[in-house]
């Protein structure tokens, strides 16, 4: 059975996580981002100077525990019970995310709490990631890989971060995107890439209302 998932893959900066959030508002959906999980529990190790090892990462997320609690408002990640929406997106988690996620255990974990989330809420769910529509869910309704140039995405993430979007800061973000690009596009595990069946979608020169408006509609086809 097709599984009642939106699954919005992309590399980083590319939007997702602000394009998933408002398709699932706009159909109602719980909103699960996958990276939030990779970068929660990537704070939790650096914090608890656990070493980079699968099933020692994999024992601290169970015993913590860290995990994503979702409500209609949205999604919270959280480490011991305290939310870290906030520290999850720090330089330090961001420069070692990478390196966690491309851990199969690390993955498997990650896997299992999407999976078990979604069945936690049988009206469907958007999901975004990197490997939601080739690995997560490879049966979800509708698949969207959402690409957009560089320069565009390092602008929308100093934006999204508060920061100023000069030449150098733009320059310096293209280099920490490409450097995460090549990571998770190169790893042996579930590496970024596009699934065949995924509806490709270049955001660099729309406007985001009709972004989220060429994937509302389509979802609203699968969905019917
Ligand atoms: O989406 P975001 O940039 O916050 O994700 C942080 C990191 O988590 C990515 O650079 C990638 O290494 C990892 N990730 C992943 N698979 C996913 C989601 C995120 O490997 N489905």
């Amino acid at each position: 059975m097709t599984s009642r998932v939106i699954a919005i893959d992309g590399p980083a900066g590319s939007g997702k996580s602000t394009t998933a959030s408002a398709v699932a508002a706009l159909l109602g959906l719980p909103h699960v981002e996958s990276g939030a999980l990779y970068r929660a529990l990537t704070l939790a190790a650096l914090d608890a100077g656990t070493a980079f090892v699968g099933q020692r990462l994999v024992a601290l997320a169970h015993s913590l525990p860290v995990r994503l609690d979702l409500t209609d408002a949205g999604f919270r990640p959280e480490v011991a019970g305290t939310d870290v929406s906030e520290p999850i997106r720090s330089e330090r988690v961001t420069a070692r995310v990478s390196e966690l996620s491309a851990i199969a255990e690390v993955r498997e974990w990650v896997n299992e709490e999407l999976r078990a989330a979604v069945e936690r809420h049988p009206r469907g769910a958007v999901l975004d990631g990197r490997d939601i529509g080739t690995v997560v869910f490879p049966d979800a309704a509708l698949k969207i890989f959402l690409v957009a140039r560089p320069e565009e995405r390092a602008r929308r993430r100093l934006l999204q971060d508060g920061r100023e979007a000069t030449p150098e800061a733009i320059e310096h973000e293209v280099a920490e995107l490409e450097r995460r690009d090549h990571l998770d596009s190169t790893r042996a595990v579930a590496p970024l890439t596009q699934a065949a069946d995924a509806v490709p979608l270049d955001t660099s020169d729309l406007t985001f209302e009709d972004q989220v408006e060429a994937i509302v509609s389509r979802a609203r086809k699968a969905f019917s």
